[in-house]
């Protein structure tokens, strides 16, 4: 007897339609009571299989399948976004939103199905479920994870936020536009208490802002972030103090020298194989604001070419294509697992900035690539000298925009919004105080007067986006990689002579074995822990900027 099991894959469906033996080797004709539920009328079967006419294996498999079924529309989403941004003609929007819509619903739909919480609790109340391995034990945490924060929002709240997402933005843009805070300020306020609102239904006993940071950074807290933006913030704050102040500031004005398009187009290739990106599981293309999209065999990257700032492709390309290879290079055995991904957000970002800052910006690399440079680039920067060079790609300017700040003040940038998210969160402050808030911040870290708010507090589109709890991520990436150098430097004792040779492959592959391949397998402060084997600390990072300035700016 053949049963349609539609909604299962067809490997299950094959497995099931073949029947199972019992013991005693009869055959036992598994019956559908409807199509999500199995029974089974043999009375000698163990209790799951009884009840369900499966084995905590099939369960497991099945649980899996369903996983993959939501990873495999997510890479759709994905593909189709990215399609958006690049490629779709103009008129496509219409049609392309019903796409969106229709896929997004699929996939709500596939996220919430009841079977999957049925299948989990079967799973957990097996008494085999003890010898699960911590692959699987991770697996099934993981879709729990997700499978509660799906179910456990009413879908009012969820349509609700999803409304006042568009709204709020087009909102934000005009305000934006308009230097008008006044406008955004009851939209900014309604995205804040839904996101509370949000974080209350996910976790009611935890601090809403930490049920936020989880979404992108599991398991991080507020109080952890706290202490190391403030160490962080102790550290850069006198740092930038004594770069503005050195008597040897960089002549940058040939980074606005003419650069045609073809040939930055070449330096992003070139580049992109001298990092190992590959490029027959990936390509590049060109969007108005840079980005990585993909998973494994296929992850794609975008860049800008502006033919008076060479540099700002040059260091995007390396930039995403740092995030490229982490998709790249996961755990073929996990693809699409659901371990299978990125550990969080800020480690994501602690790969992008490697590749764009600590090897892309630093004097070891540019000692093998300045010959390259200068040959794709004919005569155009024939005449700047290699300390020169490497000194503008460096310079330190505090400044009101975050998205084209430099490596150092960076991180102050995203300290200020941090800041202002906690404790808005907690009510310390208003939505009412922001704008006198951002501007008092930014001339206390950075020393900038804003003008106007459109370049201060509205200058980013994440808050209107109901982005809460994500802004962290980016800091946390440089302390990341700052403390990953460190440890490469300790176990790779020629990785400055790998550098000065342009062999990444040795780095890449220490990058890979330690934070790629272990994908979701740990939480990201586990994780560094694991590669680092102290906490997480701003101490590497600090050091690394200390002695890199003080030696570009002669301090
Ligand atoms: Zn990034």
């Amino acid at each position: 007897m053949i049963l349609v099991f539609l909604v299962y894959p067809a490997k299950i469906f094959y497995r099931i339609a073949q029947g199972i033996n019992n013991k005693k080797g009869q055959r036992i004709v598994i019956k559908s009571q409807n199509k999500n539920s199995y029974t089974c009328n043999s009375p000698l079967l163990p209790y799951h299989q009884r009840l369900y006419g499966m084995t905590i294996q099939e369960d497991y498999d099945l649980l899996l399948e369903k996983s993959k079924k939501i990873i495999i529309y997510q890479m759709i989403q994905a593909q189709l976004g990215w399609d958006f941004e690049t490629y779709m003609p103009s008129k496509g929007g219409q049609q392309r939103s019903m796409q969106f819509a229709t896929l997004a619903k699929d996939v709500h739909k596939l996220s919430t199905d009841p079977e999957i919480g049925n299948l989990i609790q079967k799973i957990k109340d097996d008494p085999e479920y003890s010898s699960f391995s911590k692959i699987q034990n991770r697996n099934l945490y993981l879709i729990q994870r997700d499978y509660d924060r799906e179910t456990k929002l009413p879908v009012d709240l969820v349509e609700e936020i999803a409304r006042h997402q568009v709204i709020a933005i087009e909102t934000w843009k005009k305000a934006k536009a308009a230097k008008d805070y006044e406008i955004f300020k009851p939209e900014l306020k309604k995205a804040l208490d839904l996101q509370k609102k949000r974080a209350h239904y996910l976790n009611p006993d935890k601090h809403p802002y930490d049920v936020l940071l989880d979404i992108y950074e599991p398991n991080m807290t507020s109080a952890t972030i706290t202490k190391l933006f403030n160490e962080l913030k102790d550290g850069l704050v006198p740092l930038i103090k004594k770069i503005q102040s050195a008597p040897n500031q960089p002549d940058t004005s040939f980074l606005t020298r003419t650069c045609p398009t073809p040939i930055q187009e070449e330096l992003a290739t070139d580049l992109s194989n001298v990092v190992h990106y590959d490029l027959e599981r990936g390509r590049i293309d060109t969007t108005e604001h840079p980005f990585t999209t993909g998973y494994y065999q296929d992850v794609r990257i975008t860049t800008h070419y502006y033919e008076n700032e060479f540099d700002n492709a040059l260091f995007s390309t390396m930039h995403e294509a740092g995030h490229a290879i982490y998709e790249q290079n996961l755990d073929e055995k996990f693809m699409y697992q659901p371990l299978g991904q990125a550990a969080s957000l800020g480690l994501h970002e602690s790969q992008s900035r490697f590749f764009e800052n600590i090897i892309g910006r630093s004097p070891e690399f540019w000692e093998y690539y300045m010959p390259k440079f200068k040959e794709l680039t004919g005569d155009i920067f024939v005449d700047i000298e290699d300390k020169a060079f490497l000194h503008a790609i460096n310079h330190v300017k505090p400044s009101k925009i975050r998205v084209t700040s430099d490596e150092v003040t960076y991180s102050l940038h995203v300290i200020i919004r941090f800041e202002i998210e906690r404790d808005l969160s907690e009510g310390k402050i208003t939505v009412e105080e922001l704008p006198s808030i951002w501007n008092q911040k930014y001339k206390e870290y950075l020393g900038v007067d804003i003008e106007d708010d459109s370049e201060g507090v509205m200058q980013d589109t994440h808050w209107a986006a109901g982005l809460f709890g994500y802004f962290p991520t980016y800091a946390l990436g440089n302390i990341y990689n700052a403390h990953m150098l460190h440890v490469i430097r300790k176990e790779m004792p020629n990785y400055d002579d790998l550098v000065r040779k342009g062999e990444i492959k040795p780095i890449l592959d220490w990058l890979t074995k330690k934070v790629h391949q272990p994908a979701s397998l740990y939480d990201p402060a586990d994780l560094m822990e694991r590669i680092t084997n102290v906490p997480i600390n701003t101490k590497y990072f600090i050091d690394y900027c200390v002695k890199k300035y003080s030696q570009l700016y002669g301090f």
